[in-house]
């Protein structure tokens, strides 16, 4: 009897969804969200859900907090270090305060 030959294929376009244990950012309870991102063609996709295994709320969200998905974004946040809106290191950016801040403190007191 012939039978069909089973070829196996490894996607190597697979998209995959990275998960990210985190907390609601909008008050201080600050429940245990886990977080899905998944790749897509039109963008990546967040969904988010309770953390089960969270002390603050074993895995309940309030309207805020299980809306998250929708309401916060990585376009207006603050990703890394600026200085007069040009991305910038601590070093640097301690540095120009050094040159800006410590001449006026003999003045201030
Ligand atoms: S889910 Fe609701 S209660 Fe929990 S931290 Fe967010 S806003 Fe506060």
């Amino acid at each position: 009897m012939n039978s069909i030959p089973v070829v196996e294929i490894e996607s190597s376009t697979e998209l995959k969804t990275k998960t990210t244990q985190t907390t609601c950012p909008y008050c201080g309870v600050g429940c245990g969200v886990t977080a899905h991102v998944t790749p897509t063609t039109s963008g990546p996709k967040v969904t988010v859900e309770g953390d089960a295994n969270h002390p603050s709320n074993f895995g309940k969200l309030c309207i805020k907090g299980s809306n998250l998905a929708d309401t916060l974004g990585l376009e207006t946040r603050l990703l890394h270090i600026q200085c007069y809106a040009i991305k910038t290191s601590v070093n640097l950016l301690i540095g120009i305060l050094q040159l800006q801040r410590l001449p006026i403190i003999p003045a201030i007191h």
